[in-house]
């Protein structure tokens, strides 16, 4: 059975989904998670996955008693469909199309799909996830229109109610960094600071202000300008 205060989160690990993952407990009683193994080029972003999980039950009591069943689910189709900076040794760069080489075509989509079909057999209401068009390189499977339209064809496709929210979609970086705080205090900046991991290349290396990574892919240029803003605008 279907209730409103259910929740299935959209989780990679990352900082995103860390936060919505704080949101959508402190909002809903029950609430699980969903990942994806999609041949990301490195794995050590479903290292982060479970580690961050294991902490927030560890840490967080309240939280621990609604967290319920993750679930992994594998789709190496992507790799079949074709190469992307994600999942292939490319380089990370603009392409043609005016979107960034780690562009995956379509995944938002399939991944979201997936997560109504597992939301409707879990009897889980609301589907959470990170994407956000404030600061986002472009992509279109993260609009705010594209989730809409996503969340009319998945209720007709399945004959349900399920209500896709989007808790990111106009925060900037610096002020999903706030919204943790406000969720879980500076103890929940720091495990997502240590933790969770959004690096494109991987690498985990040193250990920036702002959490570990390269420090020059988009994806952590992005978390430290955010960081850096959210230490400025305290
Ligand atoms: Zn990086």
């Amino acid at each position: 059975m279907q209730t409103n205060d259910t929740a299935l989160v959209v989780f990679s690990g990352g900082q995103d989904s860390t936060t919505c993952l704080a949101w959508a407990l402190s909002r809903f009683n029950r609430v699980e998670t969903l990942g994806f193994d999609y041949g990301q080029r490195h794995s050590i972003e479903l290292e982060c996955r479970t580690n961050v999980l294991a902490r927030l039950r560890e840490q967080y009591r309240d939280w621990s008693e609604k967290l319920g069943q993750d679930t992994l689910l594998t789709l190496n189709v992507f790799q079949q469909l074709g190469e992307t900076a994600l999942t292939h040794d490319v380089e990370i760069a603009m392409t043609q199309s005016g979107l960034p080489s780690t562009f995956v075509p379509g995944r938002n989509l399939v991944f979201m799909t997936l997560a109504g079909a597992q939301a409707y057999r879990r009897g889980l209401k609301h589907l959470v996830t990170g994407v956000c068009e404030t600061d986002f390189s472009g992509y279109p499977d993260c609009r705010d229109d594209t989730m809409k339209a996503l969340q009319v064809a998945l209720n007709l496709g399945m004959e349900t109610r399920l209500v896709i929210d989007t808790p990111l979609m106009r925060l900037t970086k610096a002020q999903t960094w706030r919204l943790a705080r406000e969720l879980g205090g500076q103890p929940l900046v720091d495990l997502i600071l240590e933790h969770t991991h959004t690096c494109y290349k991987g690498e985990r290396g040193h250990r920036h202000p702002w959490g570990h990574g390269c420090g020059v892919c988009p994806a952590c240029e992005l978390r430290s300008a955010g960081f850096e803003l959210f230490l400025e605008t305290e």
